[in-house]
């Protein structure tokens, strides 16, 4: 067999050759902006060309910031099929973070999206390996008071170059683009995808059984693409040859999104939970309905049952799916097995899924490291090994998350069933330890979501005197029910649900869970702001 180096360039390929009338579609302020992948693949070589002039050489890291948007994406096949790194920022860190991060990789050039040029302010001065800014704007110029030097104008340095580029050969092993973890659970550390990597996760993510994209679909990704490269899908579906929409900076604008959706035919949507929390209110209170999609992805944290059951409810189908920065990210995807009895399904749906083709799996025991059995029962920490799977983090960062068989420890707790439906318990980090067993706050969480008074509910273990640890949630009520649901009715409700020991020892009543940078409840923030846990408010019922 041929020894065919696998690289981006073949997505790149395939866009120009096979689906060069396929348009991306991207939401502006006013109306919408429209291009062809034809149109595309010629900026794509003209941008290429002013990367080089600008000195980028082989292995250079690329910055950009910048939302879901076709000029990013044309720096999503520029960079990395021209021998570079793209390093997608996110822009919804906290300064002092994204200072760490862009100094972390070394980034040589920055791309900004000009309506993100004011996150740069405060790190004027502070960047120093930065050479280069190149603003993207639609025609108005950046405020001037920035700090931040010259910036050079995205469409004048295109405008400079030809559209035959000369594509280098580029060797399967090189870095094609890196991405910060969202520091969930700590600092952001660097994850560098491979071109190989990249290429074999693309047709992972394509397989029928796992995100089932196809020539056919119109997708809308509402993941960031410095999301964990927005899930894969800006690849996935270049080389299906998709139809693709961007919300831009409407991302978390449900009307928006719901509109775009409508007037330009998704088939397939995609968002972290929160999203479709909101999602689901507005098209009830609108009376909007999507008939055309048929799908809608959903990963990056659990769905909860009331989420899952609601968007169904209004015709949009949810799939569930699990990964993480380090895992590309698709890791599993959950689609019910053919022997599914019908009153098994939606459990089937709402469990994190199967392991895909290409990644192995494994749950281990915390402490002795020994692995535990898939019997639905015993849960550990998730191990997984494959070709699209970090086995560690630029600069070396956190070595011992590789085990020394070579496993990449995820830090996420699971049992796993003998059908190998992979359910997820915890982090290690959220699980509450309280008298010596787990409660799974992500259980509690979703239970108290099915409240029919309650928006949002984060639950995290709080220091107790005698238990170690005892769960405390944070609820927001729907906005109708607001000071008319007590802590008594959501414990109540919980009581046949869950195991008593299970039970919070308390429910504080908060006006919206804290999220982190990239929508998920942030119990960092949470922790760190509790009060502790009242003795007297506690319920008679513990372990
Ligand atoms: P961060 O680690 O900073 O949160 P990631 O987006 O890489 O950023 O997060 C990956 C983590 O998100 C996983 O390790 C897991 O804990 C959680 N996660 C992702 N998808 C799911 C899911 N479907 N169900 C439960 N947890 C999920």
């Amino acid at each position: 067999m041929q020894d065919y180096e696998l690289s981006v360039q073949h997505v790149l390929w395939r866009m120009e050759r096979l689906h060069s009338k396929k348009e991306v579609v991207t939401k502006r302020e006013q109306g919408l902006h429209r291009i062809t992948n034809g149109e595309m693949v010629r900026r794509v070589n003209r941008l290429a060309g002013a990367l080089k002039r600008l000195g980028v050489k082989p292995g250079d890291r690329v910055a950009t910031l910048a939302w879901n948007n076709y000029r990013h994406l044309e720096l999503y096949y520029a960079v990395p099929c021209m021998g570079a790194v793209l390093h997608t920022l996110n822009l919804r860190l906290f300064p002092q973070h994204l200072e760490f991060i862009i100094n972390d990789a070394e980034d040589k050039v920055l791309f900004v999206d000009q309506t993100l040029v004011p996150l740069l302010k405060p790190l004027a001065g502070k960047i120093p390996s930065i050479k280069t800014i190149v603003l993207m704007t639609d025609g108005a110029p950046a405020a001037a008071d920035h700090g931040l030097g010259e910036m050079l104008d995205y469409e004048t340095l295109l405008a400079a170059e030809s559209e035959d580029y000369p594509w280098p050969k580029l060797s399967e092993r090189m870095a094609a683009s890196m991405c910060y973890t969202s520091g969930t659970t700590g600092n952001p550390k660097g994850v560098v995808y491979s071109h190989r990597s990249q290429f074999i996760h693309t047709m992972g993510v394509l397989q029928a059984d796992n995100l089932a994209i196809t020539e056919k679909d119109t997708v809308l990704p509402i993941v960031p693409m410095f999301h964990a490269n927005s899930w894969g899908l800006p690849y996935a579906c270049g080389m299906a040859g998709s139809k693709v929409l961007f919300p831009d900076r409407f991302m978390g604008d449900a009307k928006s999104v719901v509109g775009l959706a409508e007037e330009e035919g998704a088939t397939i949507l995609a968002g972290v939970p929160t999203i479709w929390i909101g999602t689901v209110a507005y098209l009830k209170e609108s009376g909007k309905r999507l008939p055309k999609v048929h799908t809608v992805i959903c990963g990056g944290s659990a769905i909860p049952q009331a989420v899952m059951q609601a968007m169904d409810s209004l015709g949009l189908r949810m799939l569930h799916a699990w990964g993480m920065t380090e895992t590309s990210p698709l890791g599993s995807v959950a689609r019910p097995r053919a022997d599914t009895k019908p009153e098994d399904e939606l459990a089937a749906r709402l469990t994190q899924g199967i392991v895909v083709p290409g990644v192995e799996i494994r749950i281990c025991d915390p402490a002795t490291g020994a692995e535990l059995p898939w019997d639905g029962v015993a849960f550990g920490e998730i191990q997984v090994r494959g070709p699209w799977i970090a086995r560690g983090y630029y600069n070396g960062y956190d070595p011992g998350k590789l085990t020394e068989d070579g496993w990449f420890r995820t830090g996420d707790v699971a049992k796993i069933t003998p059908e190998g439906y992979i359910e997820i318990v915890d982090r290690t980090k959220d699980v509450i330890k309280s008298g010596g067993e787990w409660i799974s706050s992500v259980e509690l969480e979703n239970a108290i979501m099915a409240h029919p008074k309650i928006m949002e509910a984060a639950v995290i273990g709080l220091v107790h005197p005698k238990w170690d640890e005892r769960p405390v949630a944070f609820a927001v009520p729907k906005p109708e029910f607001k000071g008319q649901v007590t802590q008594e009715e959501v414990i109540d409700f919980l009581r046949d649900k869950v195991a008593k020991w299970w039970l919070p020892d308390e429910v504080r009543f908060i006006d919206e869970v804290p999220k982190t940078s990239v929508g998920k409840f942030d119990k960092k923030v949470l922790r760190a702001a509790a009060a502790p846990i009242k003795e007297s408010a506690a319920p008679a019922v513990r372990k």
